[in-house]
């Protein structure tokens, strides 16, 4: 699929992307202004330490509200984000709320909070990041140890450029997981190679623990394997009691999901869970 783009350049377009929302270039077209018209906004959800009940940490989750596509999930406009570059001045963006709602909340006497920003592929090799990043640590007067990114295994693949960009987040301070572990480009190696803090156990082992052997070993496994290595580990999309038993159990350190909280408002946050 190919889509002129004025001066004789063409633009790519995946085709799977298509079939997923035939109104793609409309949405686009919408997306490039969402920044400039406030249509964005970031939730917030709960990470809670099983040991001691405590909640310190938080993901940071895009939220879009556009006038006429409503609230567009994630799942369909950050892949159109990628697609286009767009996710360049949008993850700047994240970047920077995110940096401003920490020194919010520090304002307000919640100084240990973390917050942890999903750092997509192509945002990944921007060669400018870390800049970008103390910029905004800078701007707001956070250490950098306030901040989290969470990438996955696909943006690992370019191993080079990924070990040099890790070097350069974890020589500002920054701390690293990775996200969805187990589903993507999984070499052990890199596990050994790469200054990794955490491992985020995706939620499609998590979801069947209970009845799925296989499911319940690879969860086992990871959270060994984690602890083996000096990392932290994370079980995502706990959904039931039974599931928070079972790591509890298998000694998982933390979990996140919809059995504590969804992700929600800024504001929501300050009123069912800092004042704790
Ligand atoms: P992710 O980083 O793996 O985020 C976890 C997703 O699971 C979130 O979906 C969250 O709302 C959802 N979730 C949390 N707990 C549960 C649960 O108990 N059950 C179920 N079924 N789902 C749960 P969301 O917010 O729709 O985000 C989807 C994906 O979009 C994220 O996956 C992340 O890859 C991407 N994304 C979201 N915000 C950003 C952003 O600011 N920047 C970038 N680059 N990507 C983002
Ligand atoms: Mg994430
Ligand atoms: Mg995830
Ligand atoms: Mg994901």
């Amino acid at each position: 699929q190919v889509k002129e783009k004025g001066k004789g350049h063409f633009r790519f377009y995946r085709s799977d992307m298509k079939d997923a929302f035939p109104n793609y270039i409309l949405m686009e077209a919408h997306l490039r202004k969402a920044i400039e018209m406030n249509e964005f906004v970031m939730h917030y959800q709960p990470q809670v330490n099983l040991k001691t009940g405590k909640i310190k940490t938080f993901e940071a989750l895009l939220r879009w509200q556009n006038r006429k596509f409503g609230n567009v999930p994630p799942s369909q406009f950050i892949p159109l984000a990628e697609e286009t570059g767009l996710i360049i001045p949008i993850g700047e963006w994240v970047i920077h709320s995110v940096c401003s709602q920490l020194a919010d909340w520090r304002n307000k006497g919640y100084k240990d909070i973390r917050v942890a920003i999903n750092i997509s592929p192509k945002q990944f090799l921007q060669t400018n990041l870390p800049e970008i990043i103390q910029k905004a640590l800078f701007m707001n007067q956070l250490p950098a140890s306030a901040l989290e990114i969470e990438i996955t295994e696909g943006a690992m693949e370019d191993t080079i450029a990924a070990l040099s960009m890790l070097h350069r987040l974890k020589k500002i301070g920054i701390i690293i997981s990775v996200d969805d572990f187990g589903t993507g480009y999984s070499s052990l190696n890199y596990l050994k190679r790469f200054p990794i803090d955490i491992l985020k156990i995706d939620q499609s082992f998590v979801r069947e623990i209970q009845v799925n052997e296989k499911d319940a070993a690879i969860t086992k496994t990871i959270i060994h394997l984690a602890h083996n290595l000096g990392m932290e580990v994370i079980a995502e999309g706990v959904e039931e009691e039974d599931q928070v038993q079972f790591l509890v159990s298998a000694q998982c350190q933390k979990a996140q999901g919809y059995y504590f909280s969804r992700p929600v408002s800024a504001k929501e946050i300050e009123q069912k869970v800092l004042y704790i």
